[in-house]
């Protein structure tokens, strides 16, 4: 099944069910000061649930664009060391505002996968909240468990805790248990390797959460308590290229039709194979991923700049740029060359992105242009700083300065130096981050100043160095 009639299929299994179909709300967030990108399909109908306002219907379906890099939800660091997490993602999702409850939302969601998407049921698994003695003792969601075990032989019922099984939005307000559909798809062989339902729990990458339906049930109140909601709602998210995955018969949501054609376009262009070289493979992918949210970011009338969520945007292109760099070899724009395709295979589904596509072309050419200028200078800088050193740790203040004056990346000079054998004084550049972060404050700089906004960011470069780092060695993506 093309991906494009997994979403149709989707949103016409709704439609049948009285819900109306909506298009996805813009991804990035104008109006919610709380919020700075959709990072679920249910925020644009916060203020729905939270009593403001009444909706359309009360059935709504869609298909929304989210993008989690930031916040609660940063997967940013995932993305491209497994197959199954990206920044920018399509929820799928069925709404009831006061309507129907959890009988229904099961049911339904269990008919969709197993007897219109034809999902085998011996690979699902569903997990229920356990309860918390600790929190207003909250009981078990012992309805949730009944209603599953008409469908799912019980073993392959898990309980949750609270962190995965209780949703909130936020300190007070809506909040009720929730019950996720798991896949397994790990081949005969990985299964024979380590057998059993527990896996769920370990993060192996073919056992993947695909579908969480939250039964928002209470209201948590400011002293903490719990009251009983008079009008129960149902908000559901369901991973659009995971489920691709599992129905195009695939161990990777880089493998799907989403995916393949611009990774396609990376390997042509990059003159590599993907498949071949697990670094060249992370570096396609976290291209091809980043791409997407760049390209729907712009889309949506977000550009990159130097603060807030353009900044954001920037950054994600420029870890893009950084990847193709380093380990795709490739020292000149490109990525804007990824656009035709994206735009022709999701043209469709989002006509923002055909009717924008000059418009993004440019600005991610303008952008992958003159980051690479930057990266071309730092590294003949860094070769001088190297070459006159008489240690093998470079002192923290150079790298400091090619950071502060040249906005030469710390993981990039990071990643040279220990591929060169040398190592940098961490100690020593944090020291002066600090000192310089000091001063801005003491001037109030205000945020659109270039400096003060990529000060903050060091910090949160030097943490992804860390991993970077620790993922170039140890290399988390596991082959299996
Ligand atoms: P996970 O545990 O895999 O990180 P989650 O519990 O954070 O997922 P939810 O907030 O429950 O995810 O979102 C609903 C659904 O959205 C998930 O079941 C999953 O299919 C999908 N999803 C969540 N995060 C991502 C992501 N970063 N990329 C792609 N799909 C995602
Ligand atoms: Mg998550
Ligand atoms: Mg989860
Ligand atoms: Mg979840």
């Amino acid at each position: 099944m093309k991906s494009q009639d997994i979403r149709a299929t989707f949103l016409n299994f709704f439609q049948e069910k009285a819900h109306l179909i909506v298009p996805s709300a813009p991804m990035v967030t104008k109006d919610d000061p709380t919020l700075m990108f959709v990072n679920a399909g249910m925020a644009p109908f916060k203020e729905y649930f939270l009593g403001n306002g009444t909706p359309k219907s009360n059935r709504i379906t869609d298909s929304q664009k989210c993008l989690r890099v930031s916040g609660k939800h940063n997967d940013l660091e995932e993305v491209g060391y497994d197959t199954y997490h990206h920044t920018l993602f399509e929820m799928l999702g069925n709404w009831s505002f006061g309507d129907y409850f959890r009988e229904e939302a099961i049911a339904w969601a269990w008919e969709l996968l197993t007897e219109v998407y034809k999902i085998d049921k011996d690979i699902l698994y569903v997990t229920v909240f356990e309860g918390s003695d600790d929190d207003d003792n909250l009981k078990m969601d012992t309805d949730a468990y009944d209603i599953w075990k008409k469908l799912i032989p019980e073993d392959r019922i898990l309980k949750g805790n609270k962190k995965d099984n209780f949703w909130e939005m936020g300190e007070q307000g809506p909040c009720g248990p929730c019950s996720e559909i798991h896949v397994d798809i790990r081949s005969a062989e990985e299964k024979a390797k380590v057998p059993g339902s527990s896996l769920i729990n370990e993060d192996h990458p073919h056992v993947v959460e695909i579908w969480n339906l939250v039964f928002m049930q209470f209201n948590r109140k400011a002293n903490g308590t719990l009251e009983e909601l008079p009008n129960k709602h149902i908000d559901t998210g369901m991973g659009f290229e995971r489920l691709c995955m599992v129905l195009q018969n695939v161990q990777s949501n880089y493998d799907t039709d989403v995916f393949k054609p611009i990774i396609r376009e990376i390997s042509t262009i990059t003159n590599t194979k993907y498949g071949t070289n697990e670094q060249q493979d992370i570096a396609t992918r976290v291209i091809s991923d980043h791409v997407r949210a760049v390209a729907f970011s712009i889309a949506d009338g977000q550009l990159p700049s130097n603060t807030g969520a353009g900044y954001v945007i920037r950054r994600i292109l420029r870890r893009a740029v950084r990847y193709g760099f380093t380990f795709l070899d490739k020292k000149e724009p490109f990525i804007y060359r990824l656009v035709a395709v994206l735009s022709e295979k999701m043209g469709e589904a989002f006509p923002e992105l055909k009717s924008q596509k000059q418009l993004i072309e440019n600005v991610i050419k303008e952008e992958e242009t003159s980051f690479l200028r930057t990266l071309d200078q730092g590294l003949v800088l860094l070769d001088g700083i190297i070459a006159s050193s008489n240690t093998k740790e470079i002192s923290g203040e150079k790298v400091f300065e090619l950071y502060d004056t040249f906005g030469f990346p710390v993981d990039l000079t990071a990643l040279i130096l220990s591929e060169k054998g040398y190592t940098l004084d961490e100690k020593g550049f944090k020291e002066h981050l600090q000192k310089q972060k000091n001063r801005s404050r003491a001037a109030s700089e205000t945020s659109t100043e270039d400096w003060t906004v990529l000060l903050d960011d060091a910090i949160e470069e030097f943490i992804g160095y860390d991993s970077l780092q620790a993922n170039v060695k140890l290399t988390r993506y596991r082959k299996v």
